[in-house]
C-alpha cells in the first residue's frame, strides 16, 4: 500500500533546487512533508479519494520562496501608508500628498513612502517648508526609499518636539538650518521616531529597527490592531511565493504577537527574527534575551535564533562607512556604530553562545569592520559553523573580496537595490561613491565567483517584495559605463539564492529550501515556466498557489 497523498501537483515543470534530481514533473505532499517528486506516472500512483489535485497547466514549480532580508511589521504597516514610487517634481508630490490627505481626513499623521532623494529634482532636497507650501495644516512625514532619511513638515517636526533640534546620538541627525531650526531632514531611526510616533501606529513597526525594544504602554485595542496589521502583511507575504521570511529586526513585542498567530490562525509563513543589539546595551543582553529567546521560539514556524546589527548607514546621507573618503565630500568617510573593539567583543561573545551574527553593512568601512570581527571570533573560539552573515555590501574592498570564503562569511544582497534597478535613479549614489568604486558596488558575480555563499531578498518595505520582480532584477542588471563587469547571475543561480541557500543560512538545510522526499511541504507555483520566459518578462510571472507547511496560504 502506497501512502495517499494529501496534494498532487501535476502538469509541471517542477525545478527541485536538488542537484541530485534536478527536474521532474510532479510532486505529492502528505501532512506537512513532501512524500515523493518524479514523473507524472510516479506521482499518480500516491493518488486516493482525498487527494487534492492541482494542474500546474506546465508552469514552474518551486520551493516556497525564503526573503532572507524584510521588516515584517514596517513592511505590513506601509501597505495602509502612501507610495510616492515614480512621483517626480512638485506639483506630482502636492497633487499626490493632498489626494491622499483628503481621503484620510482624520489621520493625525500622514506618512508617503519612496520618496526618492530626487523626489523634487536632481539637485534640490526636500525641505519642511515645501511640504509646508503643500499642506500647512496637516502633519506631514514623508520617507526615502531607504527608510534611513525622512522629510517632515513644520507641523511634524513641532507635534514630535524637534524643530528646535535635539541631540539623538551617533549616526543620526535632525539636520540645521541656518535659521536654527529643523530643515525637515531627519537622519535615521533616532531622528525620525518622534514625528513617526504621532501616526497611526505610534511609530511601533519602526520599534525593532529603532531601539530593538518593545513599545511602552500599549492598550489592548493597540496590540489588536498591530496584529491585525500583521496578519494583512503575512498573508500579503504568502501571496507572493514566499514560504520563509528571515525578518532583519526583532522585539519581543513582535515576536509574542506572532506567536500568538501562530496559536490562533496559525503563521502563513515560516519567520525568523534576531534580537537586535544596539550600541547601547550590555553584553550579559546576549545570554539574557538572545539566547533565552531562542531557548523559548524554536519551531520550524517561529524561532529566534541569531543577531542583528548596524554597523552603518546609508550612502546617500552620508551615512555608510567608507575605507576612503566620500568622492563628492573630501575628509569625511563616515562614522561607524561600534568600535572595532566592540564589535570584536560582541561577536566573540554572540559565536560562543552559538549564535549567528548578520550585520547590516553598506559602505567597504563598515565591511571591512564587520569581516574583522568575524575573523576575531574565529582567532578567539576557533573555527565553528558559524553561517555569519553581511547585509547590503553595497560596496566591497577589493582587498575584502576573498575573505568571505575564508571567513565562510554569507552575502546577503538586494538584487532591487542598486541605483538604476528597479526604477532607482542613478543618482546622487554614483557621486557619491565616485567612479572608482564602481566595479566593486553591488558586486554579486564577483562575489559569488571568488566563493561567497550569497542569499537575496528585497529588504521589504525598502523595495517591493515581490520575488519574481528582485529575480527579474538580479538577471537583467545593466552596467552603469562600458567596461565595467556584467554582475548578473544566472537563473538557477539566483534561484538558489532565493531557495536553498537561505534555508541553509538558517542552518534548516535538512528540511527545506529543494523539493526533495522528506522535506517540508513548501512549495510554489507559477503561472508560467519560467526558464521559457524572457529574462526581462519574469516579473509578469505570477505565485497561482503558495502552500507553506503543507497547507495552501495562496491561491490567486
Ligand atoms: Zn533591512
Amino acid at each position: 500500500m502506497q501512502a495517499e497523498a494529501s496534494f498532487i501537483i501535476r502538469n509541471a515543470r517542477v525545478l527541485t533546487m536538488d542537484d541530485a534530481n534536478p527536474r521532474a514533473s510532479a510532486v505529492a505532499l502528505a501532512g506537512n512533508r513532501i512524500l515523493a517528486v518524479g514523473s507524472e506516472a510516479e506521482i499518480d500512483a500516491f493518488s486516493g479519494p482525498d487527494t487534492h489535485v492541482i494542474d500546474a497547466k506546465g508552469g514552474t514549480v518551486l520551493p516556497g520562496f525564503n526573503e532572507a532580508h524584510m521588516h515584517i511589521f514596517g513592511g505590513s504597516a506601509e501597505l495602509r501608508e502612501l507610495s510616492l514610487a515614480g512621483v517626480k517634481g512638485f506639483d506630482a508630490l502636492a497633487k499626490a500628498l493632498r489626494d491622499y490627505a483628503a481621503e484620510y481626513p482624520d489621520r493625525a499623521l500622514l506618512i508617503a513612502q519612496h520618496a526618492d532623494y530626487t523626489v523634487l529634482s536632481d539637485d534640490e532636497r526636500v525641505t519642511r517648508h515645501h511640504l509646508d507650501r503643500i499642506l500647512p495644516d496637516r502633519a506631514v512625514l514623508i520617507f526615502a526609499p531607504d527608510h534611513h532619511t525622512a522629510w517632515a513638515n513644520t507641523l511634524a517636526l513641532k507635534g514630535g518636539g524637534i524643530l528646535e533640534g535635539r541631540d539623538v546620538g551617533i549616526g543620526n541627525e535632525i539636520v540645521m538650518g541656518d535659521d536654527g531650526l529643523a530643515t525637515g531632514e531627519l537622519r535615521e531611526s533616532n531622528a525620525i521616531r518622534p514625528v513617526s510616533a504621532l501616526g497611526e501606529t505610534g511609530g511601533r513597526e519602526m520599534l525593532g529597527v529603532g531601539t530593538g525594544g518593545d513599545p511602552e504602554h500599549v492598550t489592548d485595542e493597540e496590540r489588536a490592531g498591530d496584529i491585525a496589521i500583521l496578519k494583512e502583511g503575512l498573508a500579503y507575504v504568502a501571496s507572493l511565493g514566499i514560504t520563509s521570511l528571515q525578518n532583519m529586526d526583532g522585539s519581543l513585542y513582535q515576536l509574542e504577537m506572532l506567536e500568538e498567530i501562530e496559536k490562533t490562525v496559525g503563521l502563513p509563513v515560516r519567520v525568523r527574527m534576531p534580537f537586535h543589539m544596539k550600541n547601547f546595551m550590555p553584553l550579559s543582553d546576549l545570554e539574557t534575551k538572545a539566547a533565552a529567546w531562542r531557548a523559548r521560539f524554536d519551531t520550524d514556524r517561529l524561532r529566534s535564533d541569531f543577531v542583528k546589527l548596524f554597523m552603518d548607514g546609508v550612502t546617500e546621507s552620508g551615512t555608510a562607512v567608507f575605507v576612503d573618503d566620500y568622492a563628492h565630500q573630501p575628509g569625511w568617510k563616515g562614522e561607524p556604530l561600534f568600535t572595532q573593539e566592540q564589535f570584536d567583543t560582541i561577536t566573540i561573545a554572540a559565536d560562543k553562545l552559538g549564535l549567528p551574527v548578520a550585520v547590516h553593512a553598506i559602505g567597504d568601512g563598515a565591511v571591512r569592520m564587520v569581516l574583522n570581527g568575524y575573523e576575531a571570533a574565529i582567532k578567539a573560539n576557533g573555527k565553528r559553523d558559524s553561517r555569519n552573515r553581511i547585509e547590503h555590501i553595497e560596496v566591497v574592498h577589493p582587498d575584502d573580496i576573498p575573505r568571505f570564503k575564508e571567513l565562510g562569511t554569507v552575502a546577503s544582497m538586494q538584487p532591487t537595490h542598486p541605483p538604476g534597478s528597479a526604477g532607482l535613479p542613478l543618482e546622487p549614489y554614483l557621486s557619491y561613491i565616485g567612479e572608482e568604486r564602481w566595479p566593486y558596488a553591488f558586486a554579486w558575480r564577483t562575489l559569488v565567483d571568488a566563493g561567497a555563499p550569497i542569499v537575496f531578498a528585497t529588504d521589504w518595505p525598502v523595495s517591493p517584495l515581490d520575488p519574481m520582480h528582485s529575480i527579474e532584477c538580479a538577471m537583467s542588471r545593466t552596467v552603469w559605463k562600458d567596461g565595467l563587469k556584467d554582475e548578473r547571475l544566472s537563473l538557477h543561480e539566483t534561484l538558489a539564492a532565493y531557495t536553498r541557500t537561505g534555508a541553509w543560512v538558517e542552518f534548516m538545510e535538512d528540511r527545506k529550501g529543494m523539493l526533495k522526499k522528506g522535506y517540508l511541504a513548501d512549495v510554489v507555483v507559477l503561472s508560467a515556466d519560467i526558464e521559457a520566459t524572457d529574462v526581462t518578462a519574469l516579473a509578469t510571472v505570477r505565485p497561482v498557489t503558495t502552500i507553506c507547511d503543507g497547507r495552501i496560504t495562496y491561491q490567486a
